[in-house]
């Protein structure tokens, strides 16, 4: 049988109710054998995150502790070079068998970004994309992906066939969180219990992250 795998990867600086609750929903109703969340070491889009690779990884694992079929993914924090999807897109395929199913989870954020992704046009050649959608962003998407959605998005996520080359929207709970906003109730002294699991607040708690001024 072919297996069924997703990817989400991210900065998880730190991880939060979004990225969980999207994650599991996408996994359940997909039917997925396993979804890894993908911590970024270097990420080439954004800012260096606030705290270290070790604590990010670390916060993920707290989060998905015993949560099936979530598991941590950590490739992308032993690579010494920026964390570029297609590196790790080309890894995971080299492990799977070629009739099994790579699912890659883009918040709609992340994938009106694309275009400026290293090698982006080669991403549907090893996985389908599954965007998200976030309830805190409504923009258009850019003119460069309009004819990639055009050619390669199918209405119906649970449709999708074969090991990769589409595109689905996926609607989950809306959950307008960020860890933006985590990271600056944090730094103002101000809780971020419910927004984030309690493990990963015992964490946060315990190593003094994220707290006063940056
Ligand atoms: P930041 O506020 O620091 O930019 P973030 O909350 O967007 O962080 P990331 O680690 O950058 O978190 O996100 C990883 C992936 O999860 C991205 O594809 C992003 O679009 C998606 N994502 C993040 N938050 C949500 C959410 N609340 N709902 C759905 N998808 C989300």
């Amino acid at each position: 049988m072919a297996k069924r795998i997703g990817l989400l990867g991210g900065t998880f600086d730190p991880v939060h109710i979004g990225h969980l609750r999207s994650a599991l929903e996408v996994a359940d109703s997909l039917g997925l054998d396993e979804l890894r969340l993908t911590p970024s070491a270097r990420p080439p889009h954004r800012d260096t995150p606030q705290v270290s690779a070790l604590d990010r990884l670390a916060m993920v694992k707290c989060a998905v502790a015993g949560v099936s079929p979530l598991v941590v993914d950590d490739r992308e924090l032993k690579r010494d070079k920026p964390s570029y999807t297609i590196d790790t897109l080309e890894q995971m395929r080299a492990e799977m068998a070629a009739d099994d199913q790579l699912f890659l989870l883009l918040g709609w954020d992340a994938f009106c970004g694309l275009p400026t992704w290293h090698r982006w046009e080669e991403l549907l050649q090893h996985c389908h994309i599954l965007v998200l959608q976030r309830p805190d962003a409504d923009s258009e998407p850019p003119d460069a992906l309009r004819n990639l959605l055009a050619a390669r998005s199918v209405s119906d996520p649970l449709a999708l066939q074969g090991p990769g080359g589409h595109i689905a929207f996926v609607w989950q709970t809306p959950l307008a969180v960020s860890a933006t906003q985590i990271r600056q109730l944090l730094a103002s002294g101000k809780s971020v219990r419910f927004l984030v699991p309690d493990a990963v607040l015992a964490y946060i708690d315990a190593h003094g992250l994220y707290r006063g001024p940056n």
